[in-house]
Parts: structure tokens; C-alpha cells; sequence
């Protein structure tokens, strides 16, 4: 079968890199096009542009430490979330301090934090994961309470709002990401947000450090991203996939990451990307919701509940399913049939071997963490998703799990991979 869904993606259309190009050709400032833009969007004062969501993030907390008393070296971090988080925690210098998710929410769990010493924390981020925004409200309130910063890292989150206000606009700074896989995409970029004149300051001096990027890198930029508009498409996807180099749907820890501002190239497909963001995210919506529909009731399926004062974006469908043989089953079954599930993140960042020794957390603040990185499935939801691809997710999904296989009891742990052992 040639036909095959890759796991999360924003299409970048060929008139997007035609007018990125024509950009790029016609106005020297292509990174002030896109801090317009962004400004315009989500009602924000301050932005500033970095090659990369990780770039963006280890810039923030470098900038936050200015603002901060030098022993508030910790950053709070969710278990279970993007390792590039714990990456731009380290490559600022900082700790990362590890507090528990809920199974339900996929948040943090309020009695983690409850019982979480806020003494050496310097910030708190919110990851909002799959375009479910955390419960940024109570989040605020927290930060603000206990001295520390609140970041609203909605690099999977744009366009989700909680109350009405933008996910990333909450608390003291936000993050963005034009990466592969991400709201929209130009392959790459990172964006920071902030309303504080102090925070964007600090930013500001931080941002000096950048690097430029060679000339050749906007060549470099252009021609990744014809190959990515063209390889999206999902007759074309297996192309990309039987290229084990792309390393694709690999989650590696690394904080080798270049510390640059984007490309002007990359600048002005980032500007062209946000248009679509409004349309991408009514059609993810839709998938998400007839999806959510039809596997309503499903055995050893669970689905996550959004905060209740949210409208998530669904980047992808997140499941919980009821053991880690399961979860392989599924995934295994879903790619079998041409569907890119995928397991997210494959361990808690409690797990990561990289971050042995260095990471802070008491006791048991990574069980719910470990226990979703052996059950979550994500399904995707992108544009490019079908009514006859939906039907086949839950065809699928519903014969794993009434599978006999599965019948005997799920032993953890029993999907044969190895897993890193705790970090303590
Ligand atoms: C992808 C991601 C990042 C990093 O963005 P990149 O542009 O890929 O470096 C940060 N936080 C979250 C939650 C992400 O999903």
C-alpha cells in the first residue's frame, strides 16, 4: 500500500513558497514581516524570532535568569513532554525539576505541584501538548503566588485559547515553533512572545548572542522545504518513511542546537505558514471530534479531557490505551494500515539516560509520566486525513482491542523494548 498518513504535518502549499520567495526577494526585513504578523494575531508587544523552538526556549530562560536571583536555577517541567524542553533547560544552565502529570488531563497533576518546593524554581512551563491547552488560568495564579515565571510554551498549541486568550500569551513569556509537525510549519523557526517590557528587555540583550545564519542556509531552507511540501502528501509519505537517515518519528535527547536567528527565507515562510493556521486548525478539529465520536465507549481506550474552559486545537489525537502491549499492538496494526500512530515521546523525561544525575524530583514524580509513555497512542488529524482514513483508524483500533492476544493479562513493561531506567 502506497498510501500513508504521516503522524502530524501542516502542508506548506507551492504558492506559500512562491510568495516566501518572492518575500525574501523584495523586502530586506523578511523577520520584521513575521513579528508584525505574529503581533497582529495573537495581541501581543514583544517579539523575537530564533531558527528553532529550542533555540527560542534556551534564549528565554537565559534571559530569565537576568531577571531572577542567581539560586532560582530550577525550571518545573511536566514528566511527560517534548524532550527538547529538559535540552534548552540544560543548555541554559538550568535544572530541570520534574512534577507529575494527570492520566486524565495530561497536565500537571495540582497535588504535584501542591506538594512541589518552588524555593530554587525559576520558571514553570506549560507544555500543552497535541494542542490541548493546560489549565493555563490556575497556572498563572500559581506562578504568581509562588515568585517564580510562568512560560506558555504553545509550540504544539497555536491557535488554542483558554478563556478566550491565546495558549502561549498566558503567563510572563510564550513560545512558538514553525517546525515540522507543529500548528504550521516552514520547517523551521521558533518565536518568543511577551507583554512584559522587563521580560522583552532581557530578551532583547540575550538575542545579541545570536548567531546570523550563512548565506547558504536560506538555499539550505528552500530546498528542504520544497521536498517537505512535496513529501507530505500521503501518497508520497512512504518516501520519506523508507529513509531511516530522516531518522523520522525518532524522539533523540540532544542540546546540540544551533543558538541562530532564522534565515530570511524561513522568516518569510513562517508569515506566508500563518495564514493557513485558522484553516488547518478547523480541519484537525474535525478529525479530532469525528474521531473522538466513533471510539466513544471503546474498550481499553480512554480519551484525555481537555480543560474545561479550552478550545483545543487537537495537533493530534492523543489515547490512552490500557497496558504497553496494547499500545505496540495498535501502533503496529495503525502503520500496518498506512496510518502514522505513533507513541509521542517514548519515555518520561524522568527515563532520559542523558539526564541521569542532573534532574530534580521527589520521589514519585514521574508514575503518571511513565505509566502514559507505555499507553499513549496519537492518532493523526492533519489536513491531509480523510473520512476514509478516520474509518480506518477506528476499524483498526477496534480489532487490537478485541484482539485474543490481548486477552491475558497486559504485563508492564511487556512490549520487549528496553527502558531506560530512572534517573534519580
Ligand atoms: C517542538 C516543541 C518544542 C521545540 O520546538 P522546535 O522548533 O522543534 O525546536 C518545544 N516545546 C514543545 C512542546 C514542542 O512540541
Amino acid at each position: 500500500m502506497l498510501r500513508h498518513l504521516a503522524p502530524a504535518g501542516a502542508p506548506i502549499r507551492f504558492v506559500d513558497l512562491i510568495r516566501g520567495g518572492v518575500t525574501t526577494a523584495s523586502i530586506r526585513d523578511t523577520g520584521e514581516v513575521l513579528r508584525q504578523h505574529i503581533k497582529d494575531k495573537f495581541a501581543v508587544r514583544h517579539v523575537v524570532l530564533t531558527v528553532t523552538g529550542r533555540a527560542g526556549m534556551t534564549l528565554l530562560l537565559r534571559a530569565l535568569q537576568r531577571l531572577a536571583p542567581a539560586e532560582r536555577n530550577e525550571v518545573v517541567l511536566p514528566s511527560y513532554t517534548c524532550y527538547s524542553l529538559a535540552a534548552s533547560a540544560i543548555k541554559a544552565g538550568l535544572r530541570p525539576r520534574i512534577v507529575d502529570i494527570s492520566p486524565r488531563t495530561l497536565d500537571f497533576a495540582p497535588e504535584s505541584l501542591e506538594r512541589t518546593d518552588f524555593s530554587r524554581v525559576l520558571a514553570i512551563v506549560a507544555s500543552n501538548l497535541y494542542g490541548l491547552p493546560n489549565d493555563l488560568p490556575s497556572l498563572s495564579t500559581l506562578a504568581r503566588d509562588r515568585g517564580v515565571f510562568l512560560i506558555d510554551d504553545a509550540a504544539q498549541s497555536m491557535g488554542a485559547q483558554v478563556g478566550g486568550r491565546w495558549s502561549g500569551t498566558w503567563g510572563d513569556a510564550g513560545l512558538f515553533s514553525f517546525d515540522k509537525g507543529k500548528p504550521v510549519s516552514a520547517i523551521d523557526g521558533g518565536v518568543v512572545v511577551t507583554n512584559s517590557d522587563a521580560v522583552a528587555d532581557a530578551l532583547n540583550d540575550e538575542g545579541k548572542g545570536l548567531e546570523s545564519p550563512q548565506l547558504a542556509e536560506s538555499a539550505r531552507n528552500v530546498v528542504k522545504a520544497v521536498a517537505y511540501a512535496t513529501l507530505l502528501r500521503p501518497w508520497l509519505y512512504w518516501i520519506p518513511q523508507r529513509i531511516p537517515q530522516l531518522g523520522l518519528g525518532k524522539t533523540v535527547y540532544s542540546t546540540e542546537f544551533p543558538m541562530e536567528t532564522p534565515s530570511r527565507f524561513l522568516a518569510a515562510l513562517g508569515s506566508t505558514a500563518l495564514d493557513h493556521l485558522d484553516e488547518y486548525t478547523q480541519a484537525r478539529t474535525r478529525n479530532a471530534v469525528a474521531l473522538l465520536q466513533s471510539l466513544k465507549g471503546l474498550a481499553r481506550v480512554a480519551t484525555i479531557t481537555p480543560n474545561a474552559r479550552a478550545t483545543p486545537t487537537y495537533l493530534r489525537l492523543p489515547i490512552l490505551v490500557d497496558s504497553p502491549r496494547t499500545q505496540q499492538a495498535a501502533i503496529g496494526a495503525l502503520q500496518e494500515g498506512g496510518i502514522g500512530a505513533s507513541g509521542s515521546y517514548p519515555a518520561s523525561l524522568a527515563d532520559i539516560p542523558e539526564l541521569r544525575g542532573v534532574l530534580r524530583h521527589q520521589g514519585r514524580e514521574a508514575e503518571s509520566g511513565r505509566h502514559v509513555a507505555g499507553r499513549i497512542v496519537t492518532l493523526p488529524t492533519h489536513p491531509y486525513v480523510s473520512s476514509p482514513d478516520i474509518s480506518r483508524m477506528v476499524e483498526v483500533l477496534t480489532r487490537v482491542v478485541a484482539s485474543p492476544a490481548l486477552q491475558d493479562v497486559a504485563m508492564p513493561g511487556g512490549d520487549g523494548k528496553p527502558r531506560p531506567v530512572c534517573a534519580e
